[in-house]
């Protein structure tokens, strides 16, 4: 068998009865990278060498017998625009183009206390704008299903490393569905945790208020293990508070049975491919038959989440990006006569047009003549965005939505038209706006492409979506299907 197709769970096991070597499992990522790295352009930096130095490590630790921690030996990649100490991190933009990091995100430190072995930094979307990788400033990613496919984004690196078994597991961040995205797009299992579940210290900030990171998985039950590692309170970061991690892998054995799920009459309607429609509906049917009982639901404001998104979003870019200015941040532009001309030309070239569309959109929007007209209103909506969840999921368990409007569509399909490539994302984005978990697991394949859906929970409950999502995962059995690639 081929050592990269395991699970988390299943590499942990064989570790450690010695049935497997680290170097072993190792190797045979890197392999699988060298072998479709041609056709995927997952990577951005390899971080090899070191890889195996540490996995060397690992194998004489199993030898002497020692318990291995959570994640020891598990070789992973992570979306480039999270900090890893000494490997660069660009944020798949020129302006960061030799960014070397002096420091470890949270998250980067929490899976290396649990010995989870980095193979390399994953391509996204420059800055994460964008649902395709295309907006990398260095080249796309492609499908693993369909190499004149877009893996979705704006983590699409990860989606197509874990898809294409390169990598045990990848973690990615999510604003808007830049974790869900991927994995509907991909075939895998993609968390968004509930804002503040994790720290976002060392993840360059695309919209604050809305950034989150979280695993990209092969299994229900690996986004748990990786979700156990990198939660909690951090001090570097005062908007995780101090609530309780649960035993996760408790919650894998708690079974649907009883769990209601609402499922909004709104996420159904006007746009909605009707392939990926039928298999949402075959879905839900397979959910009543494990136990669960659907209703139909009401949330009208759903539809108001695209707009408002496109305010507060570009808002929190135009400030967060305001730091780049050629000298303490970013690279400095060439031939620059003066300091202004530093700070402009270093941002015209260090910026693409979609970065650069949505800073005019926030300096726009929070300009003194339209603050009240944009921003303030689009604030007043998110709240009513929020409050909705909140009521909806006081009378249900969970929320049920497609993760995706279509399945992967081609490169350069949406290129032209910002509008378009936005409205994929018009099911992802509303969790954002509202703080609460969701997770997108495949839920069958429209002609060859894979199809996701979204189980969705209250604020820190990513108990009660995992108690779900495995039950069906276990009874469905999609995520054995692999690409050709
Ligand atoms: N596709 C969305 C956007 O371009 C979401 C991006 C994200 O989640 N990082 O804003």
């Amino acid at each position: 068998m081929n050592l990269n197709l395991l699970t988390i769970k299943q590499a942990q096991e064989k570790l450690q009865k010695k049935e497997i070597s680290c170097q072993e499992l190792t190797q045979s990522c890197i392999i699988q990278i060298e072998n479709t790295e041609e056709h995927l352009h997952a990577f951005l930096a390899k971080n090899f060498d070191q890889a195996l130095e540490q996995a060397k490590k690992v194998d004489r630790k199993i030898k002497q017998g020692e318990k291995l921690k959570p994640l020891e030996g598990i070789p992973c990649s992570i979306k480039d625009i999270i900090c890893t100490k000494g490997i660069r991190t660009t944020a798949a933009s020129k302006m960061l183009q030799n960014y070397e990091p002096l420091y470890d995100a949270t998250v980067i430190k929490k899976i290396k206390d649990a010995g989870a072995i980095i193979l390399g930094k994953n391509n996204c979307d420059a800055w994460a704008h964008g649902s395709s990788t295309e907006n990398s400033d260095f080249g796309p990613t492609h499908n693993p299903w369909d190499i004149t496919r877009v893996p979705g984004g704006s983590s699409g690196g990860g989606g197509a490393s874990v898809a294409a078994d390169q990598v045990i597991f990848a973690l990615g961040t999510d604003t808007g569905g830049s974790i869900r995205l991927p994995a509907s797009f991909c075939g895998i299992v993609g968390l968004k945790p509930t804002y503040g579940r994790v720290s976002r210290y060392g993840a360059i900030a695309m919209g604050s208020s809305l950034d989150t990171i979280g695993p990209m998985t092969k299994t229900v039950e690996d986004a748990a293990i990786v979700l156990q590692i990198i939660a909690g309170t951090d001090k570097k970061d005062s908007t995780t508070p101090a609530v309780k991690v649960p035993d996760y892998s408790q919650a894998l054995q708690k079974g649907i049975k009883g769990l209601k799920i609402g499922i909004p009459k709104q996420a159904l309607g006007q746009g909605l491919d009707s392939q990926v429609k039928t298999l949402f509906e075959v879905s839900v049917k397979e959910l009543e038959k494990l136990g669960a009982k659907t209703k139909e639901i009401e949330m009208p404001y759903l539809d108001y989440g695209l707009a408002v998104y496109y305010i507060i979003m570009p808002a929190e870019v135009s400030s967060n990006l305001g730091r780049y200015e050629g000298i303490r941040y970013g690279r400095p532009a060439k031939n620059a006569a003066d300091l202004m001309e530093i700070y402009t030309k270093s941002r015209a070239q260090g910026f693409n047009p979609e970065n650069k569309r949505r800073i005019m959109i926030g300096t726009y929007t929070l300009s003194a003549g339209y603050y009240d007209a944009y921003y303030k209103k689009a604030m007043q909506v998110r709240t009513l965005i929020k409050k909705e969840f909140e009521n909806a999921l006081n009378k249900v368990d969970l929320i049920l939505m497609p993760t995706a409007p279509s399945p992967a569509f081609k490169l350069g399909e949406k290129t032209d038209d910002p509008m378009q490539m936005y409205l994929a994302d018009i099911y992802t984005i509303n969790l954002n706006l509202a703080g609460v978990p969701g997770i997108s697991m495949p839920c069958g394949f429209a002609n060859g492409l894979p199809v996701g859906m979204q189980l969705i929970g209250p604020q820190f409950g990513e108990e009660k979506i995992f108690q779900a999502a495995n039950a069906y995962e276990q009874a469905t059995g999609w995520h054995k299907i692999k690409p050709k690639i």
